[in-house]
């Protein structure tokens, strides 16, 4: 039988634990959102490591790539040089595996990036070594345009260029980021030199400066207009990973809370 005061502690500690509830809830969630930042990531990282559609559109790209070689073979005597300009990540080096990381690791970039970087472990894409073997073979000068940090990033970048076949890795024929992240003024110094026959990427901005720091409909306006230069001298590779379309959906806010970026996502969807 229960005493009156065994009674009064059972109370007590049921309304202890009771107004306890709300916090360790709020705890909890808050862990669970900390734990899953990366959930979004997963289904686009998957389909670009397992789709076999992935594979197949990087080939698309560096076939019509090797088109638009064959007929500027044919059609234009040029007198300059030319040259192919192609960005590194996600246009010929596959860098998924660090997204991987990131996602297992619950953390966000520039989390062990150089660390990847410096391992110089990166698959190529494919098609990307067969394609530019073959510009370099017609007389093409290849030009490596890529944002990696030129300060920390150079060696590791020429190490795995390198190790997995592709021509012409060598500094000269690099040209990563020292100061300006735009690509524009590194176009403009290739050009004083040489004809710019094709330019690939994941990004719009590998391709011209009139793409950068737009919202996500001044994007679609800009490739509206230009329309015509896709699969002619501007070719693209599909990242569904990040890339500047991302930074326009937030509209390239930096530091926002993960769940302030999650609520940007779901606003951003067209529905019905
Ligand atoms: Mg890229």
């Amino acid at each position: 039988m229960k005493t009156p005061n065994k009674n009064r502690t059972t109370f007590l500690f049921v309304i202890g634990v009771l107004l306890l509830l709300p916090v360790t809830f709020f705890r909890l969630s808050q862990q669970q959102i900390a734990n899953t930042r990366n959930e979004h990531l997963v289904m686009s990282v998957l389909w670009f490591q397992t789709s076999a559609e992935m594979r197949a559109l990087s080939y698309q790209a560096f076939n019509i790539a090797k088109m638009r070689i064959d007929h500027d073979i044919a059609t234009n005597k040029r007198k300059r040089k030319k040259a192919v300009l192609v960005d590194i990540d996600e246009t010929i080096l596959d860098n998924s595996p660090h997204m991987g990381k990131l996602i297992k690791d619950n953390q966000a970039f520039p989390f062990a990036w150089t660390e990847w970087v410096n391992r110089a472990q990166a698959e190529p894409l494919p098609g990307a070594v067969e394609f530019l073997n073959y510009a370099a073979s017609r007389g093409y000068d290849v030009f490596y345009v890529s944002n990696r940090s030129a300060s920390s990033e150079t060696e590791g970048t020429l190490k795995n260029l390198k190790a997995k076949g592709l021509p012409q890795a060598t500094d000269d024929h690099l040209l990563l980021m020292s100061v300006a992240s735009s690509k524009e003024s590194r176009r403009n110094t290739i050009e004083k030199t040489h004809d710019i026959v094709l330019l690939m990427g994941d990004n719009l901005n590998d391709l011209a400066n009139v793409f950068e720091k737009k919202a996500v409909l001044d994007r679609f306006s800009e490739v509206d207009k230009v329309k015509e230069q896709f699969g002619n001298r501007f070719i693209v590779l599909p990242n569904p990973m990040y890339g500047e379309w991302e930074g326009a959906l937030y509209g390239y806010q930096r530091g926002l809370s993960d769940s302030l970026k999650n609520e940007m996502r779901k606003a951003a969807l067209k529905s019905f």
